[in-house]
């Protein structure tokens, strides 16, 4: 389904990975509707799905204030991550082979992710932190917890919302497993009311 920003549009992707494809309509038109359009809309994104604490978040604003340069810069790079990580999914839903360019430009942002975290002993439990002063903290984020689901042997397939127009991605963690719609209330209703004219529309 679209949305129109940041705060609003609805979180049906079921990992915050899927949920970044999702933040841009390549399907639907008009194309290229992209919610995330500056370093700010991507703080909020991440604290929305879970990646960021507030603090977080209010920290890596204020490093942008201080470098709104280096902040654009994180924006546009988690744009070309997003874009590489949408055709490694695209391959996985098509059946198909991975575009060569888009598996080493994901692969070169996994480890740019995994550059930033370090195992600490202390704390309870010990674990893995994330380094503080990263500006690119939503990308690194993002990219490692989608590395995660692509290779967690235990994950239903992705799968792409069959509504007209709609093209969103969703983890399927129904019972059943036949999950067709990104939202039952959007695509699958909008869905169920044309199949219904054009029965109607044959019979008359
Ligand atoms: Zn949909």
């Amino acid at each position: 389904m679209s949305a129109h920003s940041v705060l609003t549009i609805r979180l049906v992707g079921g990992h915050p990975a899927l949920d970044l494809l999702n933040t841009v309509d390549l399907d639907r038109p008009p194309k290229d509707q992209d919610v995330l359009r500056c370093f700010r809309d991507d703080t909020f994104w991440a604290v929305r799905v879970g990646l960021l604490s507030s603090s977080d978040r209010e920290f890596l604003l204020d490093m942008g204030e201080r470098s709104p340069s280096r902040a654009r810069q994180a924006h546009v790079e988690l744009l070309h991550a997003r874009e590489a990580l949408r055709l490694v999914v695209r391959a996985e839903v098509d059946g198909a082979a991975v575009n060569p360019v888009a598996a080493k430009d994901f692969e070169q942002a996994v480890a740019a992710a995994l550059a930033h975290r370090r195992f600490s002993i202390f704390g309870s439990p010990p674990g893995w932190r994330w380094l503080a002063d990263d500006i690119d903290a939503v990308q690194h984020r993002a990219i490692l917890g989608a590395a995660d689901l692509l290779a967690d042997p235990a994950r239903r397939p992705i799968t792409v919302c069959a509504g007209t127009d709609c093209g969103w991605f969703f983890l399927d963690t129904s019972r059943s497993g036949k999950r067709r719609w990104c939202s039952d209330a959007g695509c699958g209703t909008a869905s169920r009311v044309r199949r219904l004219r054009r029965k109607r529309a044959a019979e008359s």
